[in-house]
Parts: C-alpha cells; structure tokens; sequence
C-alpha cells in the first residue's frame, strides 16, 4: 500500500489543497491521501483562527465522498504540539508494510533540517516535494524524496481569510460544503 501524509493547518482548507492531493495521488500511484490537521503547529501558535474541531470538520467537508481522500486526526488526539516524527511513528505501526509519502511544500522543504529528527523522518517517509511550474530546475534533490509536478494554483488559506474579513466571495476558492460551514459558524470575520 503506498499512502500519502498531507500535514496542515487546513485553516480553512482550500481547493489548492485537493488539486494538489489529488495531483500527487495521480503521480505517485498512491492508495490513498490522508489530510493531516495539526492540533497546535509549532510554527503557526499565534496564527490559527478555526479550533482544531472545526478545520477538521471543514477537512471533512471539503473532501466529502471522494474516495482518494480520507481525514486522519491523530495529531488532533495527542497532547501538545505536533511533530511530524511522531505522526509518521504513529502511522508506520498503524499501517505495518506500507510506503509513506510525506508531503512538503518546496518553502518548507528549505526549513526541513530543521525540523525534530529530520534523518528519522526519512527513514520512515519518502518525501513527495511539492513542485509547481518553474520550480522543475531545482538543485539536487537528494535521495528519500521525489519531486512531484503539482499544478500552480496561487491560493493559500491566508488569502481566503483575507477575503472573508474583506467581505469579499471566496466562492469556488473552498468547496461548497466549507464555505457553508465557514458561513454558519461566522469564521474568520
Ligand atoms: P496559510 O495561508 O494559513 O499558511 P496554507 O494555504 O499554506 O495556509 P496549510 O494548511 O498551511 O495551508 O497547507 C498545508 C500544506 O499545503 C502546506 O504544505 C502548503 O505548502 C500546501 N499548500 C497550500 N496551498 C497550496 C497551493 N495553492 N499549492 C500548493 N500547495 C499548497
């Protein structure tokens, strides 16, 4: 079985996020790609709006019936911080014998070093880099990871919350199903 790891804040999810699942999914042969939300990123404290609850409902909506896709909440169930080391753990003893596929932004990529225990991250997942349109080019891409040409879709949840707070449409920027949510709970005003 190979599956893909698709870690993120998902605040709100956003149709980049599903074209490029569904583009790594279609690359790499995979099984299946399981939507990661992270309890409380490190990286992001200050800057999470939606409870971990709600981006995870959101995840779910966004990616109803559609059978490539599936939610995984591990990281919403532990304590504290989520590390990727940990989840992979989590997942390799969950899923025994199967390929994991991390997926990492090319931004991200260039912190990974940094990361907690980033030569056990390896050892555990090969690393699906996230490769939009002119980044092909790019350095040396060392073993344990593949670049993967994902379609260019310049959206990021930052913008879609921009927008809401603007009182502008985020129609057809999130799926129907999250935007009702967003709509309902009053998000991101
Ligand atoms: P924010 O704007 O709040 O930082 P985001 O839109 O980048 O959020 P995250 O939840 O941080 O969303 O994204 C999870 C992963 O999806 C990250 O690895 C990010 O690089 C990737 N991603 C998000 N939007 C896109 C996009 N439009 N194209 C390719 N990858 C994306």
């Amino acid at each position: 079985m190979r599956i893909g790891v698709f870690g993120g804040t998902f605040d709100p999810p956003h149709i980049g996020h599903l074209i490029v699942a569904g583009d790594v999914h279609a690359r790499l042969g995979l099984d299946r790609v399981l939507f990661v939300p992270s309890a409380v990123p490190p990286h992001k404290i200050a800057r999470v709006r939606a409870s971990a609850d709600l981006r995870a409902r959101m995840v779910r909506a966004a990616i109803g019936g559609d059978p490539r896709f599936e939610v995984d909440e591990l990281e919403l169930r532990r304590e504290g911080p989520s590390y990727t080391v940990d989840t992979l753990r989590e997942l390799r003893d969950r899923f025994r014998g199967a390929e994991l596929f991390f997926l990492i932004g090319m931004d991200a990529l260039r912190d990974f070093p940094t990361w907690r225990a980033p030569v056990e991250i390896l050892r555990m997942a090969q690393l699906a880099v996230l490769a939009r349109a002119g980044d092909e080019e790019l350095p040396e891409v060392g073993s344990g990871m593949v670049l993967v040409p994902v379609t260019r879709i310049d959206l990021s949840a930052t913008e879609i919350r921009r927008r809401i707070a603007a009182g502008e449409s985020i129609r057809h920027l999130v799926s129907e199903p999250v935007r009702e949510i967003i709509a309902r709970e009053g998000l991101y005003r």
